[in-house]
């Protein structure tokens, strides 16, 4: 997601400041840290089983650039491990998550951090991942990440969709398997976005021109067969970035098997990434003629998830989109 999207603010340093402030005994303000300590220390049990190894957590540090997340790094004297929280109804976006993350790693292509673990303590959901000291881009960066994205690429499953549902932002994103993609996008990716923008009030503005685009937009497939193939979901400039050796990562994943024209298209959606990237890909996985038609269609869904998310600033974008779209169906 964007980094214009909301800062939904600090989690826990949040709750503990804000409560602070109005929690004037002693006794309160002390059953409040020995809860956030609590979350800590299920969380530093919880790493400790998983990896067979103690861990004790020597220092903790937050780290911003997320949209969704309250996110930390914790550190005992030799390891360190990224921590994200959030309410605990939020456990299943954390379980997706973490399976997304594993689905890419076991495609043996392009980095991503590997999950360790997920839970809750205390009413607040965690997820736990390997963390990865972030680096610079050399001068080849940007070439790999574009030879290893094509590579994840070419990792196919039979059906679109996955065996999950995961989410796109904090929106459910629905991953029902199918074998034909064009209903797959119509039903669980463009459909289920208008109908959420209707019931988030913009029915009139969008649904009878989203209505039409969604019963014409099979004539941007003509003479295309996409093939499901492992995607990210949502990559975006801020779910990427490179380690200490200048190797690209992705992490944030919205993973699912689907045309792989989604996740390039949504790298472009805003500001793009730089050319080296889309040559390199090119070179090694072309893409088809009608991508650069196709590329809307794919973006329009985020854009109406944005406008679900973040409310009527994204509504002129969206119709836009639609109606231009409209235009070209002929
Ligand atoms: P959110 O789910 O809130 O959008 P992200 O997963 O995007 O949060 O993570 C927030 C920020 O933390 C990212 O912008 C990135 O800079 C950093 N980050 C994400 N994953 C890791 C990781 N495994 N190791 C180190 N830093 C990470």
């Amino acid at each position: 997601m964007p980094n214009f999207c909301r800062q939904l603010g600090t989690f826990i340093a949040g709750i503990v400041n804000a409560l602070s402030s109005q929690v004037h005994s002693n006794d309160a303000r002390k059953s409040l840290i020995n809860c956030v300590n609590s979350i800590w220390n299920t969380i530093s049990d919880n790493i400790s089983t998983v990896t067979g190894i103690p861990f004790c957590i020597h220092s903790r540090r937050g780290i911003g650039g997320g949209c969704i997340n309250n996110a930390s790094v914790v550190q005992d004297r030799g390891r360190a491990y990224f921590v994200k929280l959030n309410d605990a109804d939020k456990l299943d976006m954390f379980t997706a998550e973490s399976a997304g993350l594993e689905e890419i790693a076991k495609s043996g292509t392009i980095r991503v951090p590997q999950p360790v673990c997920c839970g809750v303590a205390d009413s607040t959901a965690y997820i736990v991942m390997e963390f990865i000291t972030s680096g610079n881009a050399r001068n080849n960066s940007y070439v790999i990440f574009g030879q290893l994205l094509a590579d994840m690429h070419r990792v196919i499953h039979q059906n679109f969709g996955w065996h999950i549902d995961n989410t796109i932002g904090s929106t459910s994103q629905v991953n029902t398997r199918s074998d034909n993609w064009i209903n797959f996008w119509r039903d669980y990716r463009l459909g289920y976005q208008l109908e959420l923008a209707a019931r988030n009030g913009y029915a009139r503005e969008i649904q009878a021109r989203g209505d039409r685009l969604l019963q014409q937009f099979t004539v941007f497939f003509t003479g295309y067969i996409p093939t499901p193939s492992l995607l990210h979901g949502d990559l975006w400039s801020g779910n990427y970035a490179f380690d200490a050796q200048g190797n690209p990562y992705i992490f944030d994943p919205a993973v699912y098997y689907g045309d792989r024209e989604a996740d390039i298209a949504m790298t472009e959606l805003f500001g793009g990434f730089p050319t080296q990237f889309y040559r390199a890909y090119d070179d090694a996985f072309p893409l088809d003629n009608g991508y650069a038609i196709r590329k809307k269609l794919y973006n329009l869904y985020h854009v109406l998830n944005h406008l679900n998310l973040f409310g009527a600033g994204y509504l002129a974008q969206a119709r836009r989109m639609i109606d231009g779209l409209l235009s070209e169906t002929g």
